[in-house]
């Protein structure tokens, strides 16, 4: 796992305002080099100022090229890197933990841990369903500015 953040914070070294990853693998593999897809939260501006989260860009990085994987299990990592490299909170919002579960019931993808950094610099290991059924997560406050929602 520090392997992988150390990735991210070379790949990520230079970005614009762009501070929130998200690394899809293939459940229990971890490594870097086998990665299924990688996102950086996106400002979209042609159709308004919202930004598409992370873990939502990565899934659907992730289905579109994978669209002839049968049963696709994966792990997603999510990770907050503030300007100095630091690590942030980042547990998936409301939003995303809901568009993780709808690509579940439409896809033929299960999403077994999700990997989240916290503020004290740690990374937290949480299966899926349990994220979904806590009362841990939150709206973010990007996504309740979005229209038409
Ligand atoms: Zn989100």
């Amino acid at each position: 796992m520090d392997v992988i953040i150390d990735e991210l914070k070379n790949k990520c070294h230079n970005r614009l305002g762009r501070n929130h990853f998200a690394v899809i693998f293939r459940h229990k593999k971890l490594r870097w080099n086998e990665k299924l897809a990688f996102t950086m939260n996106m400002a979209v501006q042609r159709c308004g100022k919202w930004t598409i989260h992370a873990e939502e860009a990565a899934l659907k990085k992730c289905m579109d090229n994978n669209k002839k994987a049968k049963s696709l299990k994966i792990d997603i990592l999510v990770v907050r890197l503030s300007k100095d490299n630091t690590l942030g909170q980042s547990l998936p919002c409301t939003n995303c933990v809901n568009f993780m579960s709808k690509i579940q019931s439409t896809h033929d993808i299960v999403i077994k841990n999700i990997y989240y950094s916290a503020c004290c610099g740690t990374i937290y290991k949480e299966k899926f369903c349990d994220i979904a059924n806590s009362d841990k997560i939150h709206p973010s406050t990007g996504f309740c500015r979005r229209p038409n929602v």
